[in-house]
């Protein structure tokens, strides 16, 4: 695939050039903090395939798997770009929301599913799990 995408202010930006690995949306409780909803949906490329620009800060804290993720955001308005699982080796998780046309996103598993909040419920129509499977 080929994309672009961009933060709230549009200071930060990147782009990607490579195949996407999967797509799918959590339910954590982390995600929901990050996102400010129930859920967030992103899409996974690896990381020689995302090129990023402007100012960007990194915040990492361990993950539900106990290993650290960090998260790449916007230094000026603080929209998450994408984050970096180490637990998933090089593969990095762009926030669908992010991209310019985020149009032909389509997830396809929800995880984490044990930490959804009634207000938002997982879709039916797509693998659930209750934590996170293995995938890379
Ligand atoms: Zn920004
Ligand atoms: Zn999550």
């Amino acid at each position: 695939m080929q994309a672009k995408g961009r933060c709230l202010c549009g200071q930060a930006t990147y782009a990607i050039d490579g195949d996407m690995l999967w797509a799918g949306s959590c339910y954590c409780r982390d995600c929901q903090r990050e996102s400010g909803g129930g859920h967030l949906t992103a899409i996974a490329v690896p990381g020689a395939a995302i090129e990023a620009n402007g100012t960007l800060k990194t915040y990492t804290a361990p993950g539900g798997s106990g290993t650290d993720i960090d998260r790449t955001f916007c230094s000026e308005c603080g929209s998450t770009l994408f984050s970096h699982p180490h637990v998933m080796g090089d593969t990095r998780i762009v926030r669908a929301g992010t991209l310019e046309d985020s149009s032909s996103v389509q997830p396809g598993m929800a995880v984490f599913c044990s930490q959804s909040v009634a207000w938002d419920p997982p879709h039916e129509d797509v693998p659930t799990f209750a934590e996170m499977p293995p995938i890379q």
